[in-house]
């Protein structure tokens, strides 16, 4: 078995990775009891049903890794959960639901319902390799549990109505299309981001200089599906790379369609998903000329262009709103934030009715 300061360093890595994303779940966690609090699992939105599918992923995976004695495998497999799935995504989408949001509100509630599945896992998958970890996170589960241990509870399972063969709402196709929107389209979008912070845009034709944004909240997306909204249902597989692209543009095509149907708007939204303030979806060409773009790019048989989101910052939540300046009582916020603060349960006391 080969060790090394290298392979000591990575490991050292993984480990604190984990700690700092346990930290913050179980901070997040603060104001949440599962047994008044928590959300049915066939109520929650798609995109916390695409987060516990990837537990039920990674609870496959590390029980057969540890089956093989391939312990190796076992921290790539929880270092990527953790990076990619949790904090890259997951987590990066969730600030706004748990910051933002009304303290008692579904849209925080379903979030910190999905937290807490979490990492009651993770504690139970960490605990034959970094056991005190493990009962470090379950003796700061900040709610009671029936297991005075982590040891006491067993080896992690799945829970039937996560997996996506059961369940008619949230089909394998229905992940896939989410996971592509996830995965695929918004770190094209974060890569559009990145070149529109940078106060230069080379451009085919001359370098056109602009003033650079910061947050990705100061700026508006316009995705252009080309032909990928129409006539792709008749394609079939094939392994071309041009076929391959035109199934990641159809598949993201049907993600949205996917999204429009979502009981839950106020969650399985795009733009909150890309960070943005703004999301319009076109056809081929642009409906109206954007204004000044920052970034364009065609990949996967999608066109996505990025530009300053229109209206004035949001002092409560940053998002650019074009109804600042309408409320009197709060001249700097924008109407859901005017929204959430004119309701009880944010002013301190814990309002049990989530009437939702
Ligand atoms: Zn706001």
């Amino acid at each position: 078995m080969p060790l090394g300061p290298g392979i000591v360093k990575q490991l050292a890595d993984v480990y604190r990775k984990v700690r700092n994303t346990a930290r913050y779940l179980l901070g997040n966690l603060h104001d949440f009891n599962p047994s008044t609090d928590a959300v049915p699992i066939a109520e929650l939105p798609l995109l916390d049903r695409w987060m516990l599918q990837r537990t039920a992923a990674l609870i496959d995976t590390v029980s057969k890794d540890f089956e093989d004695y391939e312990f190796y495998r076992f921290f790539q497999a929880l270092q990527n959960f953790c990076v990619v799935d949790l904090s890259n995504v997951y987590l990066d989408i969730a600030k706004d639901r748990l910051y933002v949001s009304a303290v008692d509100s579904f849209r925080r509630r379903s979030c910190q319902t999905v937290l807490h599945l979490v990492v009651e896992r993770l504690a139970g998958l960490i605990a034959p390799v970094l056991c005190h970890m493990a009962e470090d996170i379950w003796q700061n589960l900040p709610y009671s549990v029936a297991e005075a241990s982590v040891f006491e509870r067993g080896w992690p399972t799945v829970p039937e109505d996560w997996r996506t063969q059961v369940n008619t709402a949230y089909t394998f196709e229905a992940h896939t299309q989410i996971k592509d929107l996830l995965l695929v389209l918004r770190p094209m979008v974060n890569r559009l981001l990145d070149a529109g912070r940078r106060p230069v845009v080379a451009s085919p034709n001359a370098a056109t200089e602009h003033e650079p944004i910061g947050s990705s909240l100061e700026a508006q997306v316009q995705i252009l599906l080309g032909a990928a909204d129409g006539q792709l249902g008749t394609q079939t597989a094939t392994n071309g790379a041009a076929d391959g692209e035109a199934k990641a543009a159809h598949s993201v095509a049907l993600g949205l369609a996917l999204l429009e149907t979502s009981p839950h708007p106020e969650v399985d939204n795009l733009a909150d998903w890309l960070l943005v303030s703004a999301l319009h979806i076109g056809g081929e060409t642009p409906t109206e000329t954007p204004t000044e773009v920052l970034a364009e790019a065609t990949e996967a048989g999608l066109t996505v262009r990025i530009s300053r989101a229109k209206g004035q910052k949001c002092e409560r939540c940053w998002h650019y709103e074009t109804d600042i300046g309408q409320f009197s009582a709060h001249p700097s916020l924008c109407g859901r934030c005017v929204a959430v603060l004119a309701q009880p349960s944010n002013r301190g006391s814990n309002n049990p009715d989530r009437s939702r």
